[in-house]
């Protein structure tokens, strides 16, 4: 038993909405990697529309 290990596995490793790439630490959204995965991921959404 290794308790002075913390296990971080109830936090799932956070994902770009977009491309599915694990986010930097210093991405400019909790959601996406980068400007342009979030650009993508709202303009294919603007597209759909209730389809
Ligand atoms: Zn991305």
């Amino acid at each position: 038993m290794a308790q002075n290990i913390v296990d971080r596995r109830d936090q799932p490793t956070p994902l770009c909405a977009q491309c599915g790439k694990v986010l930097p630490p210093d991405g400019p959204s909790p959601d996406f990697c980068n400007e342009s995965c979030q650009q993508w991921w709202y303009a294919k959404r603007s597209d759909k529309k209730a389809a």
